[in-house]
């Protein structure tokens, strides 16, 4: 119950449905995603449900901030709660518009949805169970007022005759029997499709349609509040022309505590104790996450046992908007035993303690046995030799195709 690791999930499949490994770059990333969105678009017969799965993938992975999340809590991370203000997750169509830069022909068809920005938030447990908050300066684009996004003075958007304003220019190229098509960004435009003459642009943005802003955001934590549950401020990202602008989302990360763990509702620690505390009884003051005094102690006469928990009703975590009610404190007694007793303690305790009643045995039954020795081990140690051993067994078994083990087994029963 105790000291057990948060369980980690699965935080491989996006790398798996791209083909590539952990440490691919952006680059390789970039070169897979666009290698099976071709191949599975719906349009040449593909499955639309993995064309989604594959943008989907391809969307955390090429954000190096979605994709740090992911690498450490994996999918569910991203997914709850993201979609708290804005409509839910991503249509694939977009991404692959955006990435093939149809941004062109797509004006006016469809609004394009911008990226929600994801950043971390670390928290302690205290913050957790008080709750608070937290300002936060953030620098964003913003739509330029001053010419409403255009970028020009006049209003008068200019189509880029590099690309007819399509954003894309194709070159062919012969190799040999094989026409290769290459689409890539119009150089000219930047892939916008558009450019505004040097005279002809917005002085407060040069022309970029949109201008930083500073902007302090107020992240509220909750009572009750989880490690993983998300704080989102719809609309609140990076504004782009003709985009609905996507969430700024926090997603709290628990500090581990020196003295207690937290799961769900509830907390655990440890306390040891002292085999005399143990047997004759204890008292101890606890100091809880709000700074409140907490006596904890046995009843008279009480016997503590090794391992043995105990549970204190209310004085776990408040719960998530309803923080008036708390989860249980879990106390789990470690007992500190002494190393040897010498002879003198063992008769005082022998004539205290009622003594098991070991059966007598006679020196004729003594000799009929064997003596063993009783040797220390470090159980933990043990186990995991056993299993080396036992891993290193399979590997050679394996090898050893032909020959299952049996067959051996069988050829030494026979000699
Ligand atoms: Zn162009
Ligand atoms: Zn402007």
């Amino acid at each position: 119950m105790f000291g057990r690791a948060p369980r980690r999930s699965d935080n491989t499949k996006y790398y798996e449905l791209l083909g590539v490994s952990k440490s691919a770059s952006q680059d390789d990333l970039k070169k897979a995603y666009r290698k099976l969105a071709i191949k599975n678009h719906p349009d040449k017969g593909g499955d639309p449900e993995k064309f989604k799965e594959i943008a989907q993938a391809y969307e955390v992975l090429s954000d190096p901030e979605k994709r740090e999340i992911y690498d450490q809590y994996g999918e569910d991370a991203l997914k709850e709660g993201m979609g708290g203000g804005g409509g839910g997750g991503h249509n694939p169509f977009d991404l692959f518009e955006t990435f093939f830069g149809g941004g062109g022909s797509s004006r006016g068809r469809r609004q394009r949805r911008g990226e929600d920005v994801i950043h971390p938030l670390k928290v302690s447990l205290e913050d957790l169970y008080n709750g608070m908050s937290k300002k936060l300066s953030l620098s964003r684009n913003v739509i330029c007022r001053k010419c409403k996004g255009k970028g020009s003075k006049s209003g008068a958007s200019t189509t880029c005759p590099g690309c007819q304003g399509s954003g894309v220019k194709v070159s062919i190229r012969q190799m040999g029997p094989m026409i290769q098509q290459m689409q890539h960004a119009c150089s000219d435009c930047k892939g916008t499709g558009e450019t505004i003459n040097h005279k002809d642009r917005c002085p407060q943005c040069k022309g970029e349609k949109v201008v930083q802003e500073k902007k302090v955001l107020e992240v509220v934590v909750e009572k009750g509040m989880k490690h993983g549950q998300k704080v989102t401020f719809p609309g609140e990202a990076d504004e782009a022309p003709d985009t609905v602008t996507g969430d700024i989302v926090f997603v709290l990360q628990q500090k581990d505590h020196p003295k207690f763990k937290r799961k769900d509702d509830d907390l655990f620690m440890v306390h040891t104790l002292s085999l005399t505390e143990a047997l004759c009884g204890f008292q101890f003051i606890l100091t809880h996450l709000d700074n409140r005094q907490l006596l904890i102690k046995s009843e008279p006469g009480e016997v503590i046992k090794p391992d043995q928990s105990k549970a204190i009703n209310d004085e776990g975590m408040p719960m998530y908007q309803r923080p008036f009610m708390k989860g249980k404190l879990y106390v789990q007694f470690s007992v500190d035993f002494p190393e040897s007793l010498s002879p003198d303690q063992i008769k005082a305790i022998e004539a205290v303690l009622p003594r098991k009643p070991t059966p007598k045995l006679t020196n004729a039954e003594i000799e009929e046995c064997e003596e063993t020795t009783l040797q220390d081990v470090n159980m933990e140690e043990e186990m995991r030799r056993k299993q080396q051993q036992q891993h290193a067994q399979e590997a050679y078994d394996e090898d050893d195709d032909d020959m299952p083990g049996g067959a051996q087994r069988v050829q030494c029963a026979q000699q």
